[in-house]
Parts: C-alpha cells; structure tokens; sequence
C-alpha cells in the first residue's frame, strides 16, 4: 500500500518490495454487479463480486442471513442520537461480527491450497474460524487463552479439531505463531497482515447501506480491536462514494475500552500512535496493545475522513449494556456495547451532532458470557406476588 507495488492474485501476506500492509484492488467496472446483487446467495456471498475468492465451491457458508439494522429511539433519546441505529451482528453463527471475516479467510485458505488454518484468540475468533474450518472441511488450528469465558471455551471445544491452550500473553504467542505461517504450515487465519481475511467485513457496509435503502448515514461507530471492520468498511463506503451510489462516506468513529485506548490516545493528542502493554478489560475483543501497521492505516482514515475516536471504562460498559437491554431488548457482549457507550460520550461532549443519524455496528451478543447471577430471592407462588409486581413494576 505505501510503497504502490502491485501483486498478482496469490497467497502474499506482505508487500515483497517494501514489507507492508497489501490491499486488494477491485474493478470498479466488476462491482457494479452490485446493481444487482447475487441475490440466490446470502450473508457474505451475496457480495461475491466484492471479495478476493473466485469459485463458488469455496463459498463456505452456514446460510448466514443480513443482520439486523435496528432502529433504536429509545436508547438514542437517552443517549442524546436520536436517529440512532444499531447493526446487530449477535445473530451471525457464533455470535460475532468476526464469522464475516473468517468466512472469506477459510475460502482463501481452500483458494490457495492449503489444510490446515489457525488463528491466535482471545476468545471470539477462535471459534469462529474452528467454525468455518470445519465446515470447510480444513483442520483450524486455534490458539487460545485461558481467561476467556467458560462458555467461549466449552464453544471452542466443540468446534475445533485443534485447540491449544497457551500459557503466556498473546504477543507471546503470536510470535511463534507467526512464524509457523511463515513455515506455510498453517493458513494465516489472523488479522495482523492477512488481506484476504478481512475483506469479508466490508459486508457490514454494503448491507447497511441496501437496507437504508441505498443510502449513508452520517456516522458509523465501530469497536476497534486490530481496526478491521472499521478499515473493511469504510473501504466499502469509499468505494460506494466513488461509484456515485452514495453521497457521502460517514465519518468512522473508533471504539475502545480505557484499558486499550491507543487509537483514541493519539487522535485525541493528534500525536502519533504509540503501543501501549495492557491488562484485563472486560470488552475482550478490544484488547489489542499493539496494532501494529493496522493501527497506523486506522488512525489515517480516521483522520482523512474526518472521524473521531473515543475510550470508556469497564464501569460504563457494563452499565452501558444493561441500559440497551432494558431500553431495546438487546442482550449485547461487553465488546459490542462499547460502540454505543462511546457514542453516548461523544454526543454529550458535541462530537457527535444530536442530529447524525448514526450507525452503532453492534458486534456480539451477550449470550456468550458468563455473568454473575444478580442476586435474587425466591417465594412461594402466590396470586399475591403477581399483584404487587403489577402494582409496582418493579424488577425482581
Ligand atoms: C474481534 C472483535 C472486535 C474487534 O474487531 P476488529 O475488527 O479487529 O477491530 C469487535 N467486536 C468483537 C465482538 C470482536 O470479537
């Protein structure tokens, strides 16, 4: 990308000229298919001529459908967005916004050849790229830790053929890793380099935007873990803009915990980025210290596009996921609250006008934790107790 060198169609993970980060071009021309969709297809392959993977029988796919765009009023009043909007990907197959991305990442591993894909995880992408490797009919090699949730891990067992738990941090783990795909034993299955992978997120604009009825908003606000659904789908939108199918691209907003708040670091100093070594947050998927080069391409497009970026604590997203549970029915993962509670900080402090209608890309349910069981009493059925509830609403 920096240095313009371009590469043939192939299994490269790096520029061979200058080392850094590929991008994969698309005829313009070719996506114009997009007039009208390949609608015998759901989920990603609807998009099939927006992706690097050419032959149908790599289409992996477990009949995935578009997610919800919901709209919100209720939370957006409280919040200060009224024209608010979530993208809810908790209904994708395991929960998350990453089985887009691990689709079209196990399509380019069957593309290119190989058996056997893996990924380093805290928890979300483990599962999904065991998912769709199984169902790829690859061996998914994940590697994974062991502070994820019990229901990640019981998940994580279920589907993978290898699972190696590793002792240690990530970073710890991702260098070993990186250097068994450079041995081309495993498929890069990870977001630090891989092009191809990504690619598949790009499928939370184009949907966004058929379901506004072939229209942007004005904002979208995304959780940043390496930064890949928010340079996916911006790329997306960019590329709308410059086929004249949309007016404007929205401003990308980049959501993080206070814990792993790099991004939101340096565009708030408008300094350069600076890795930062974390602890515990309990949005997982934010929980990225180092994003290397994606981390440069994101704070680029924030600032070229005339984004913004922002951090809250655990407290706020913890409290913030009660709040859309009980506003809209939502049962959102502490990763996929942070977006919104966010938002909820940037209106108040005039970052995002009370009048934008904005896009919350909601990226996983809540069903996927383990929580602490609210304290509650028991009581003997009784006519009585329905009463007093009627009369008091009160939640028990
Ligand atoms: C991994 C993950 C993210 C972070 O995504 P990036 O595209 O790497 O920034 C966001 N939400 C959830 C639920 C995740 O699992």
């Amino acid at each position: 990308m920096d240095c313009n060198t371009e590469h043939p169609l192939a299994y490269h993970l790096n520029c061979t000229r200058c080392g850094g980060l590929l991008e994969i071009k698309y005829d313009l021309e070719r996506l114009s298919a997009f007039a009208s969709p390949d609608t015998n297809r759901t989920g990603v392959w609807r998009y099939a001529a927006w992706m690097p993977i050419h032959q149908p029988e790599h289409f992996i796919s477990l009949g995935e459908q578009p997610t919800p765009l919901i709209p919100a009023p209720r939370l957006g009043a409280a919040i200060g967005i009224p024209r608010l909007w979530i993208k809810f990907e908790g209904g994708l197959p395991t929960g998350t916004v990453k089985d887009r991305s691990s689709q079209t990442a196990t399509a380019a591993a069957k593309q290119f050849g190989f058996e056997v894909i893996g990924v380093v995880s805290t928890g979300n992408a483990a599962s999904s790229i065991a998912t769709y490797a199984t169902r790829a009919g690859l061996r998914g090699a994940v590697f994974c830790y062991t502070k994820t949730t019990q229901a990640k891990m019981a998940h994580i067992v279920g589907v993978s053929s290898d699972a190696i738990w590793y002792d240690g941090s990530y970073d710890d783990m991702i260098s070993v890793f990186d250097a068994a795909v450079d041995k081309e034993w495993i498929f890069d299955g990870g977001a630090t380099r891989n092009p191809y992978k990504q690619e598949g997120k790009k499928t939370v604009a184009l949907e966004v935007f058929e379901q506004l009825g072939r229209r942007a908003p004005d904002t979208m606000v995304y959780p940043v873990g390496m930064g890949e659904t928010l340079l996916a789908s911006q790329r997306a939108w960019s590329t709308l803009k410059a086929m004249s199918l949309v007016k404007n691209v929205p401003r990308p907003i980049s959501a993080q915990s206070n814990e792993a708040n790099t991004i939101a670091t340096a565009w708030t100093s408008g300094e350069n980025l600076q890795p930062k070594s974390i602890g515990y947050t309990i949005a997982e998927g934010t929980a990225v210290g180092d994003m290397g080069r994606k981390g440069l391409l994101t704070l680029r497009r924030i600032r070229e596009q005339n984004g913004a970026a922002g951090c809250v604590s655990d407290d706020e997203i913890l409290s913030m996921q009660q709040t859309i549970a009980s506003l809209e029915g939502l049962w959102v993962g502490p990763t996929g609250t942070v977006p919104v509670a966010v938002a909820a900080r940037l209106a108040k402090d005039h970052v995002i006008d009370k009048n934008d209608e904005t896009v919350c890309v909601v990226t996983e349910t809540g069903l996927k934790g383990d929580w602490a069981p609210s304290h509650v009493e028991a009581e003997k059925p009784s006519l009585h107790m329905i009463e007093r509830m009627l009369e008091h609403g009160r939640k028990t």
